[in-house]
């Protein structure tokens, strides 16, 4: 018998599957507010259309089902066959109707809805690999997801802003970025603090840094490559009159 919630029992993964589907509902709602032309118009991603994000929302939902049907089954099934076949398909999708296009995320989201709630409890400690090459547990899908669909949410251009993502998302969306820079090594002398909270990452190590601070909102939107207009800038104590670009994230 299919059960009807979630085998998973941990309760951060249930948190976290919280936001996913919260994350999903939300782009709903800002994809519902459009219409069949607004469809046609530009995202804030260079080079695509509403039409194209909307596609690679619904693809990316296949893909990462694709990953737990893997953690599920044990037999290797790739979020895509190749780079450039993902991008053929998100090209081929912004070509559907937006009848097609809608339903192709709606059916796409409760697919993989479904494939985490009947994923048994000890399948979600298997190992994956992501279309990066990532080796992940079956856990991590769930914040692939998660944000994937409250950033383009944003990108979507039609009134979601970066204060609409819950504070656990935006902080771990802040780590990760962090994380990719210092990893990368691309975060030399630059630290970023969150006003309000206790909460100051990037090169502390440095003895002269720049120092992007904000609220973690605003913090999170220049860190994501999105704008700067929350957030300041300071050197030595000095306010800067540009704010730096952040260094780049994926
Ligand atoms: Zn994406």
């Amino acid at each position: 018998m299919v059960a009807r919630h979630d085998q998973a029992t941990d309760p951060g993964l249930l948190e976290a599957l919280l936001q996913a589907r919260r994350g999903t509902a939300f782009f709903a709602r800002k994809l519902n507010e459009l219409s069949v032309d607004d469809l046609d118009g530009p995202s804030l991603l260079p080079g695509w259309t509403r039409r194209h994000l909307v596609a690679h929302i619904g693809y990316n939902a296949r893909a990462i089902a694709r990953l737990v049907e893997w953690a599920a089954s044990g037999v290797e099934t790739p979020m895509y066959a190749s780079p450039e076949a993902r991008n053929q398909e998100i090209n081929f999708g912004a070509t559907l109707s937006p009848i097609a296009l809608r339903h192709l995320f709606d059916h796409s989201a409760v697919h993989l809805s479904v494939e985490w709630r009947d994923l048994p409890t000890q399948a979600w400690h298997n190992e994956v690999k992501t279309a990066q090459g990532r080796v992940v547990t079956a856990a991590e899908t769930v914040w692939m997801r998660t944000r994937e669909v409250w950033i383009h949410a944003l990108d979507l251009d039609n009134g979601a802003t970066f204060a609409d993502i819950p504070v656990p998302v935006l902080a771990r969306l802040l780590t990760d970025i962090t994380g990719a820079w210092q990893t990368r090594g691309t975060d030399e002398g630059l630290v970023v603090k969150v006003t309000g909270r206790d909460l100051t990452l990037g090169d502390i190590a440095a003895a002269t840094p720049t120092v992007v601070s904000g609220p973690l909102p605003a913090v999170v939107e220049w860190a994501a490559g999105r704008g700067n207009g929350g957030v300041t800038a300071k050197q030595d104590g000095a306010a800067l009159d540009h704010v730096p670009t952040a260094p780049k994230w994926i």
